[in-house]
């Protein structure tokens, strides 16, 4: 199984960058784990977004999910997607409609988002949309994806990968404020992708997400043998997180860089 990071900025995307999206393969399936602001044109850098079986979606912030949008847009207008013959396309009688498997309530919420500009169904069209239960598992081709709920502002669900075609676990932390819950779902797995969204805790209201120091210490109890912190701003110097995440987790721990790969 190979993970691509897409986008690993927090909910404003770094210059250049992209919000949530990472990229998730094995030999026979392509997942798109989160879509936010940018991903959709990062994932046509790297591959033929039509080539993609499914979208998993962590949570329904904005940069989880905003490039639903123009990726719906792409499935539905462009040129190769038509049933004629156009611009140098040859037509096609079966236009890619990738799943969409998305949260409780997701339908409405996209409804409600695109109706805004009188375009109600566009993500209902363009993908085969399902809404999960907040503890379950779901198959994307030969992917496996296993949910556990973390707390966030909204319902938020941290997600363990793993392919039938053998390899290894990645756990995705989604966003979260520190708790028991992501320790449980990372418990001994390979590589812990763990949001550092915050410098420091957040000083007034409920918290929501978790510093580098934070993110390293969650890895260390949950035994992740690897650690790499996202979600996190070129805002913030990268030398002085992973410092930071290497001292609670006890070894060295990297900063999520767009366009790395992991491969488990
Ligand atoms: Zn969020």
């Amino acid at each position: 199984m190979r993970l691509t990071v897409l986008g690993k900025s927090p909910a404003w995307q770094d210059a250049g960058g992209a919000c949530s999206g990472y990229l998730i393969e094995d030999e026979s399936t392509t997942m798109l784990l989160d879509c936010g602001n940018g991903v959709f044109g990062k994932l046509r850098a790297v591959r033929d977004y039509a080539a993609v079986d499914g979208v998993l979606i962590s949570h329904m912030h904005a940069d989880h999910i905003l490039d639903l949008v123009p990726f719906a847009y792409a499935l539905l207008l462009s040129p190769r997607q038509q049933p004629v013959p156009v611009a140098g396309y040859p037509g096609t009688d079966a236009p890619a409609r990738p799943r969409l498997v998305a949260p409780r309530g997701a339908r409405a919420t996209f409804r409600d988002l695109t109706a805004t500009w009188g375009s109600e169904g566009l993500i209902d069209e363009a993908f085969e949309l399902s809404e999960y239960d907040p503890s379950s598992t779901i198959e994307i081709g030969t992917l496996s994806a296993r949910l556990t709920p973390v707390p966030h502002y909204v319902a938020t669900h941290a997600v363990n990968l793993s392919s039938r075609d053998g390899g290894g676990r990645l756990t995705f932390s989604a966003d979260c404020r520190p708790s028991e819950e992501l320790v449980e779902a990372a418990r001994g797995t390979d590589l812990l992708l763990v949001e550092a969204t915050v410098p420091r805790p957040e000083r007034t209201g409920v918290r929501g997400h978790l510093t580098p120091a934070e993110a390293g210490e969650h890895a260390r109890r949950a035994g992740a043998g690897r650690a790499v912190l996202t979600h996190i701003s070129d805002e913030i110097d990268p030398a002085w997180a992973a410092e930071e995440a290497s001292r609670t987790f006890g070894a060295p721990v990297e900063v999520a860089r767009e366009g790395a790969v992991y491969e488990l």
